[in-house]
């Protein structure tokens, strides 16, 4: 009898358990729904994991703000910024994920975009094409930026490339088609206007959302590794 009862009472036990659990999952799993669907652009986590294969697979879970802005990136980006030389297969490039990465050229701060390095340091080597279609919107010097040029897309997301060593024969205002020619990479920046050789050669890509005249900055790590068998091909050695 006392062994029949320890018997339900443990089943009983093992249920209330079992349903407590389950039930806390299922609490915890529509929580996340709920905080995503109110993302916006600005969540750090959201700008850190931009375009990832999780991301893009799970797009549903998304705000709608945040699924327009993924949408229209993979709308944008057609090429791969640095094209590979038809005549030296040597001439390569790399990058790792250095999203907020410490930079300490004059003030501390985080790093807001993707360093793109080429395996030969040679300044005014590598063409810098566009990865999208777009109007050049910014053209010129900025401190830390070198020679830069911004191309905003008709989605209106900016897209910005950095340190160029010269410039094709572009100017603002003009219309640009995704594997355009923009420039050389190169090393020019942080200095007075035409300051070059304080880093090594790279090519630094930001992606901005201008929503709200609000800039916010994604991180274009996942965008470029998506990008990895869309590049162009150049004669240049
Ligand atoms: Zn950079």
């Amino acid at each position: 009898m006392l062994m029949q009862k320890m018997k339900e009472l443990s089943i009983a036990i093992f249920l209330t358990a079992f349903f407590i659990v389950l039930g806390t999952e299922y609490l915890r799993e529509l929580g996340r729904y709920h905080s995503q669907q109110q993302q916006t652009i600005a969540d750090p986590q959201f700008r850190r994991d931009f375009f990832s294969d999780s991301m893009r697979e799970n797009r549903e879970r998304l705000s709608e703000e945040c699924k327009t802005f993924l949408t229209n990136v993979e709308n944008d980006v057609d090429y791969y910024p640095i094209p590979e030389s038809s005549v030296d297969k040597s001439l390569k490039t790399s990058y790792v994920d250095g999203w907020m990465s410490e930079r300490t050229y004059k003030g501390k701060r985080g790093h807001e975009g993707t360093d793109i390095m080429a395996s030969a340091d040679k300044r005014g080597l590598y063409p810098v094409l566009s990865m999208t279609d777009g109007v050049i919107t910014s053209l010129g010097w900025l401190e830390k930026g070198g020679y830069r040029v911004g191309i905003t897309s008709d989605s209106g997301i900016y897209y910005y490339y950095a340190h160029l060593d010269s410039y094709a024969d572009i100017e603002e205002g003009q219309n640009i088609r995704a594997g355009d020619l923009l420039g050389y990479m190169g090393d020019s920046g942080y200095g007075p206007e035409g300051t070059k050789g304080q880093f090594a050669v790279h090519l630094h890509v930001g992606i901005y959302s201008f929503a709200d005249g609000k800039e916010i900055s994604v991180n274009p790590y996942y965008v470029l590794l998506s990008l990895e068998e869309k590049k162009l091909e150049y004669e240049f050695s």
